[in-house]
């Protein structure tokens, strides 16, 4: 299973691994659990920001997307090239 769930920097839990400048930012969070049940939980993402998960997300779909975090987007590409 290499599903991701969609995190999202929260203004309020900015993490040191994050530059101040990037108030939209859509990130990866390996999804060790169903995303339903991470919806609304705090994680680490992929690239190490503090991030809350966005549920009703899907990361393939956001990380095509320009607020997404490029750092996730480089260390999922792999996985989801693969998938499907
Ligand atoms: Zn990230």
């Amino acid at each position: 299973m290499s599903a991701y769930a969609v995190g999202f920097a929260r203004p309020d839990r900015r993490s040191w691994a994050q530059p101040v400048d990037q108030p939209m930012s859509w990130h990866a969070v390996e999804a060790h659990r169903p995303v339903d049940e991470l919806d609304g939980e705090v994680e680490l993402a992929v690239c190490g920001a503090i991030v809350q998960v966005w549920g009703n997300q899907d990361w393939e779909r956001v990380s095509a997307g320009r607020s997404s975090c490029a750092e996730c987007v480089r260390r999922t590409a792999p996985a989801l090239r693969h998938a499907g």
